[in-house]
């Protein structure tokens, strides 16, 4: 069984971003990248389950500039055995990159792909769903437990009040909550050993997808700066600044 598993390269999640001067979006450069959180995890999930012996092989898909070999790169050491670059310039939207990972599908035949449930960036949460509507497969949406049996997947997510339970046929499209697991810590023989390991590169246009972007950025802005607090004397002064000032009491 082939599982694929779509890694983005995003701004790191330590990194405070910063609006640029002309609005148009965050300024990226000289930043530190790194995989998606929940990415890593959903690599993590896919060797799990070559460990296991329930997949057989482990494919990792990037789609960006050139520097994404390096997600692909973390992705092998973690676990992947091959890595695939859609590299493209272009600003790449969910629903482009749903189309590029279709295609990858349909020549790649993976019984399961893992992905995020949203990536750090753009938090738009929709590649894995327009993907399994592309592809015409079942999808779980924010799994914390993945368990492959013959041709079904059951998949527990997290929702309001408990957990739901679904059984998934395969082929199908899963994508990774928080609490799925804990992504191993990668070593440097793992590092030394990716990098011997298999990477193509093919573009949107060998791949004849059309990634245009769809949707325009009007203007993007920091959150409006906080008002700083002030120190009261007493409960009875608190109190009376609800009331009186605030009026939420
Ligand atoms: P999003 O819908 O943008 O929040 O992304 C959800 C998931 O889709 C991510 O966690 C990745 O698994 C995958 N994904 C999004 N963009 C890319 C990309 N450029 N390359 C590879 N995978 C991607």
């Amino acid at each position: 069984m082939k599982v694929l598993v779509p890694v983005k390269r995003v701004v790191d999640y330590n990194v405070k971003v910063r609006v640029k001067s002309d609005q148009s979006g965050v300024d990226i450069a000289s930043v530190k990248m790194s995989m998606n959180p929940f990415d890593e995890i959903a690599v993590e999930e896919a060797t799990r389950l070559k460990e296991k012996g329930v997949a057989t092989e482990v494919l990792a898909v990037s789609c960006g500039v050139t520097q994404c070999q390096e997600t692909l790169r973390t992705a092998m050491a973690i676990g992947a055995d091959r890595g695939i670059l859609i590299q493209t310039d272009a600003e790449l939207q969910p629903l482009a990159v749903a189309k590029l990972l279709k295609v990858v599908c349909d020549k790649e035949q993976p019984s399961l792909v893992i992905l995020g449930k949203q990536a750090i960036d753009d938090d738009a949460s929709q590649v894995g769903q327009m993907l399994a509507a592309l592809l015409g497969w079942p999808q779980a949406t924010y799994a914390s437990k993945i368990e492959v049996a013959g041709d079904t997947a059951k998949v527990t997510r997290e929702v309001d009040g408990g957990m739901e339970i679904i059984d998934l046929k395969l082929p199908a499209i899963v994508t990774t909550d928080l609490r799925l697991n804990e992504p191993r810590y990668v070593t440097l023989p793992n590092i030394m050993k990716a990098k011997k390991k298999q990477l193509d590169t093919v573009t949107p246009q060998d791949l004849g997808v059309d990634v245009a972007p769809r949707l325009k950025t009007l203007k993007v802005s920091e959150p409006a700066a906080r008002k700083a607090g002030v120190k009261v004397a007493d409960v009875a002064a608190l109190v009376d600044k609800l009331k009186n000032e605030a009026k939420v009491v």
